[in-house]
């Protein structure tokens, strides 16, 4: 039987890739809507087989409760609105699949992990990269020292984030620019590969004076995680530059690289160890998978088998408080941030 999902906001995301991919899940299927606006609302529940009962507001978003077949909510609204509607999700009695950046303040990501406890419900964040199976190869290759230690890992986030008057220009909104919305990839997938938690932070902060996109959020920000295994990450976010989507592992003896590492299709692994002089990159071939496919069927299969997401609410916390660490420091001139490491990552599922 597969899992029932509610997914919550009929944006850029859930319209082109969501709904599409919950088609080709295996262990997840499409139930309900929650819309602000009936009519898109309408077309999309015609063109996905949904019924007008299985079709709700926000107003009448609590009523999910009485709905036995939709067993999660998947939540793809503006980052401030994540924490409301995950804490009433939860109490609804469903549980909670919510898109990245969790939220917008740490205190926020407490109260939708304590929610989502109390309710006796999971809670997970759509990291996708961690679902996807180059990046995840990268990860076993870096975590089994494939050409030794690591000592640095670059990685970058850039787009062209179009124009002024959208939420992502919001701070209300969106909670920040550049930074929780992409360079939070950055951030998250070097933890992800190295399965540890950075101990000092640092950041700068840039955004060109008079352009009207940023008013309220940074446009650029370059910062630095220093691990306790003494591996550094140099990271690059920015709002008002070409696409690059990348990172850059640099060992002992080789180099793992994709570029890209974060785009929707078309990743591409690449490694060089050949002994130095003769360096030759070699691309590792991996067949492509929906990322969002293999979230949602992951967190469907905890649902089934009652087990804690590899996402769980705490990553989504943990990368929070790093997000808050880094403005902090860009705030003070890029002085460094020490952080304490509270948070055990899960090996594997
Ligand atoms: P979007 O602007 O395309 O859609 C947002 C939806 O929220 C719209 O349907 C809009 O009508 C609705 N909405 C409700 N209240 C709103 C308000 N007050 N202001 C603006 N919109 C409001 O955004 P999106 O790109 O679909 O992003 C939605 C969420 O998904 C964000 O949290 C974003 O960070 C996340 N996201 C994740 C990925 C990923 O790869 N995992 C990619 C894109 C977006």
């Amino acid at each position: 039987q597969r899992v029932g999902y509610a997914v919550v906001g009929l944006g850029h995301l859930t319209l082109e890739e969501l709904l599409p991919a919950l088609a080709q899940c295996k262990k997840s299927k499409l139930v309900a809507l929650v819309s602000g606006d009936a009519d898109k609302m309408g077309k999309v529940a015609r063109q996905y087989g949904i019924a007008p009962q299985n079709c709700y507001s926000y107003q009448t978003y609590d009523n999910l409760k009485d709905n036995p077949a939709v067993e999660v909510i998947y939540i793809v609204l503006p980052n401030s609105m994540h924490a409301e509607y995950t804490i009433r999700g939860a109490r609804a009695g469903k549980h909670i699949l919510c898109e990245k950046p969790m939220a917008n303040s740490v205190k926020e990501c407490e109260q939708m992990i304590e929610a989502c406890q109390k309710a006796g419900k999971k809670l997970m964040i759509a990291y996708r990269i961690q679902y996807e199976p180059m990046n995840r190869k990268v990860q076993e290759m870096v975590r089994g020292n494939a050409f030794g230690k690591t000592k640095i890992i670059e990685a970058t986030n850039t787009q062209n984030q179009g124009p002024p008057d959208q939420w992502r220009h919001k701070k209300a909104l969106a909670g920040g620019g550049a930074l929780p919305d992409i360079g939070l990839y950055c951030l998250n997938t070097v933890r992800f590969l190295l399965g540890e938690e950075p101990t000092e932070v640092a950041a700068h902060q840039y955004t060109t004076p008079g352009d009207p996109r940023f008013t309220e959020v940074e446009e650029n920000m370059l910062f630095t995680l220093r691990f306790p295994s003494g591996v550094l990450a140099n990271c690059v976010t920015g709002y008002g530059s070409y696409t690059s989507k990348r990172y850059r592992v640099q060992a002992e003896t080789g180099w793992i690289q994709m570029d890209p590492a974060f785009s929707y299709h078309g990743l591409r692994l690449e490694r060089a160890h050949a002994p130095e002089g003769t360096q030759q990159r070699e691309q590792v071939g991996i067949a492509e998978k929906n990322q969002f496919a293999l979230e949602m069927d992951h967190f469907s299969d905890c649902v089934r088998h009652n087990q804690t997401p590899y996402t769980p609410g705490e990553e989504g916390l943990q990368d929070q408080r790093i997000m808050e660490a880094l403005y902090q420091s860009a705030r003070s001139g890029g002085k460094p941030v020490k952080l304490k490491s509270d948070t055990n990552k899960l090996d594997a599922f």
